[in-house]
């Protein structure tokens, strides 16, 4: 067969237009007195924004709906398994500009683009912007659905932070969240997820990369951590008759850094971010102090030696200042390894785009990818992020820098939905 003949321009993003796109996004749940953005799942900012996003796909001529679990996708090209690609729309309590909006705006931007090019799809498209990723509820609501992956019963229970069951959350919204399971697309519909996020980490600026190209997403365990001594008089009790539980806590956080350093690879992360210590009061010898040790590797088998050095660095720190101690691991999700096939197509979009460079590296946070990994090979490609900084009003990328990650993502999508 000789090769077809086409017309098609090669497609190319609309810098103007994504940004006004990523604009409109971020009109929902503005905050002014902190000047970041607050769309936590499910509120009326977070659905306004899910509304106007299905609202400029349907616009856009993409056939569009929002599912069950609150995600919206739309849908173009021809039947069969689609190249579905997206982030999230929700954010944290006072969130950044671009943790996810970034990466659902692109997407949009991509499927314009690649219309207005007049490119002939061999495989559907289909936009998807996620429910919950921030894990309001403790999960990744949306990814989770879609992947059919969610866990039995856990529907029912969940809260948030504040005790808001999600099934009044959702019903809030105009959800019901017994029929979740309806979200879950059928195994062989999806031929791959992609997803451009910010990097939320200092990499990629510090080494003046361009391009990240995840090649796992860590795993995460959470370790609640129990420290009993004695609380007394902070004047009257010498210092060798102490039993005092913040000193033993200090010493488990001053070890940690060894503790990933000797146990971990070179990826793992120790994080002590939330502790009390009880009665918290300063002329008082605290008698008990709660932590909360959140532990990262790119292997099981590193985490399984992580969690046991914390164990035995517990068990020597309550011993040395005569505590009782209890450590509960409340949760522990696995590394997911990315899909080695699309990553190699990040990389050689990348290496297509004059000037641009590129770095293969771990994502040490979590996202929808590592979700949608559970229903087919999935990927994440980064741009930098400005000081590493995100989840804050001053997340900030250059605009130059989204706009080459952007293209990077376009000629890989395109060359997906074409081959
Ligand atoms: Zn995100």
């Amino acid at each position: 067969m000789p090769p077809r003949q086409t017309t098609a321009a090669r497609p190319a993003i609309d810098g103007a237009r994504l940004a006004a796109l990523l604009a409109e996004i971020n009109s929902h749940g503005a905050n002014p007195a902190t000047g970041g953005y607050d769309r936590p799942a499910f509120s009326p900012a977070d659905m306004a924004a899910r509304r106007a996003f299905l609202a400029a796909m349907e616009a856009d001529g993409l056939v569009a709906h929002m599912d069950a679990a609150g995600n919206v996708i739309g849908r173009i090209g021809p039947p069969g398994p689609a190249i579905l690609i997206g982030s999230h729309l929700d954010t944290v309590a006072s969130g950044g500009p671009l943790d996810g909006a970034l990466g659902c705006a692109v997407a949009l931007e991509c499927v314009r683009a690649i219309r207005d090019a007049g490119v002939r799809l061999t495989s559907p498209i289909a936009v998807v912007a996620t429910a919950d990723e921030e894990g309001r509820f403790g999960g990744m609501l949306g990814s989770q659905a879609l992947a059919g992956v969610l866990p039995d019963g856990w529907a029912e229970r969940a809260t948030d932070s504040a005790g808001v069951r999600l099934a009044d959350a959702m019903r809030a919204a105009g959800l019901d969240a017994s029929r979740l399971a309806d979200a879950a697309l059928a195994p062989g519909s999806v031929r791959a997820f992609l997803e451009l996020h910010i990097e939320q980490g200092p990499v990629l600026e510090v080494e003046g990369i361009d391009i990240g190209i995840a090649t796992a997403v860590s795993g995460c365990a959470v370790l609640d951590v129990v420290l009993e001594g004695a609380a007394n008089h902070s004047g009257t009790t010498p210092m060798d008759m102490r039993r005092d539980a913040f000193v033993g806590l200090s010493r488990i956080g001053a070890a940690l850094p060894a503790v990933a350093r000797d146990h971990g690879t070179g990826d793992a992360r120790l994080t002590i971010g939330a502790a009390a210590l009880s009665p918290n009061a300063a002329h008082t010898i605290p008698g008990r102090a709660d932590c909360t040790i959140i532990l990262r590797d790119m292997s099981g088998e590193a985490m399984d030696a992580l969690t046991a050095a914390v164990l035995a660095l517990v068990e020597e720190a309550a011993e040395a200042e005569r505590l009782a101690a209890t450590v509960t691991v409340r949760s522990r999700l696995e590394p997911v390894a990315l899909d080695p096939a699309l990553q190699a197509a990040f990389a050689r979009s990348a290496a297509a785009l004059p000037g641009t460079s590129a770095r293969t590296m771990p994502s040490g946070a979590g996202h929808d990818a590592q979700t949608m990994a559970a229903l087919c090979p999935s990927a994440l490609l980064f741009v930098p992020s400005r000081g590493g900084i995100s989840h804050a009003p001053d997340e900030f990328t250059p605009w130059p820098a989204i706009e080459r990650g952007a293209a990077v993502f376009l000629a890989t999508v395109a060359g997906l939905a074409t081959a």
